[in-house]
């Protein structure tokens, strides 16, 4: 590493001022909970592959994960099944539409091509081996506490919001389950989905997720080995290709790291062998992904050349 802790704390301090100052985008107000979270909240962390950890602004807040479960699940998923089988059942390409467009399902068949939509999220759920909701619920909700860290809990008022006014993802477990692509009962994917999208974390849980993930599977904040390192790259693959739903293209171009986001307001980025960057804030943009956090992770991305298409 060519950088120390302190002009990483530096520039975590700066990108937070720089956030702080930006007033773009709007809560998700879909989910009635998330549009009561304070939008002025704004933090950046970041994890290095030997286990510091930085960070600036209101790191200690705890808000939902969202999509950003749907990482650790495709991660386990992965271990369970193998990177090659969830490929063929669930896909690897992007897209192009928002995170839960049905349109995308029902132009391929209604197979959903990625993991890291709602529909490949689901499906991924409906994949794991678990003999009922309880278990499948506790080993998703295990591997969310192993990949960042013993203090992420559900949260019964995000997941009684969201498990009250989740009926356009019903819709999509249905059609996955009539085109044999949800392999559980579809009403008890749904329902486990929505649940790891209703854990609280912090901004350093985010960066400790993607730290994994930068340290080839090893959890470099508490050493554990979580994920097989064969499985990282098809991992950071899929999350190059629909970590940020329809604005994956323009993050690939304008940051060059693997990220994912989360309408609770959170981005998390990897670097692969070096760090892992995530960011909070809840306003977001058309995507459905924090303005702020993009803009902070952006800024420290090209102050360290950490695009992993620019030649080193
Ligand atoms: N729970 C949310 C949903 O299913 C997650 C979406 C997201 O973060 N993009 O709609």
């Amino acid at each position: 590493m060519n950088y120390s802790i302190d002009q990483l704390q530096t520039l975590a301090d700066e990108a937070v001022s720089m956030g702080r100052k930006c007033s773009d985008g709007a809560n998700a107000d879909y989910i009635p909970f998330l549009a009561s979270v304070p939008s002025h909240l704004c933090a950046l962390s970041i994890v290095t592959c030997d286990g510091n950890v930085v960070h600036s602004g209101d790191a200690d807040y705890r808000f939902a994960i969202e999509s950003i479960s749907k990482v650790p699940s495709l991660a386990l998923a992965m271990e369970q099944k193998g990177a090659e089988m969830v490929r063929t059942k669930i896909g690897a390409e992007p897209t192009g539409l928002p995170f839960n467009s049905v349109l995308a399902l029902v132009a391929h068949k209604d197979k959903p091509l990625s993991p890291l939509v709602n529909a490949g999220a689901m499906a991924t759920v409906s994949f794991l081996d678990a003999p009922d909701k309880e278990a499948r619920w506790q080993m998703i909700l295990d591997f969310q506490r192993r990949i960042m860290s013993a203090n992420v809990s559900l949260s019964d008022d995000i997941n009684t919001s969201e498990q009250d006014t989740n009926f356009h993802n019903r819709g999509i477990a249905w059609l996955l389950y009539a085109a044999g692509n949800c392999f559980s009962d579809p009403m008890e994917a749904c329902e486990v989905y929505t649940r790891q999208c209703s854990t609280l974390v912090t901004c350093d849980d985010l960066a400790t997720l993607a730290g994994t993930l930068a340290n080839n599977g090893t959890n470099p904040v508490t050493g554990e080995k979580i994920i097989s390192p064969q499985n990282i790259a098809p991992i950071l693959a899929e999350m190059t290709m629909e970590g940020l739903y329809d604005y994956s293209g323009d993050w690939a171009f304008l940051v060059g790291l693997p990220g994912k986001s989360g309408v609770g307001g959170g981005v998390l980025a990897v670097v692969p062998g070096q760090m892992a960057i995530a960011g909070f804030s809840p306003p977001l943009d058309e995507a459905g992904n924090s303005v702020r956090a993009q803009l902070m992770i952006r800024y420290i991305a090209n102050k360290l050349n950490l695009n992993v298409y620019a030649p080193k």
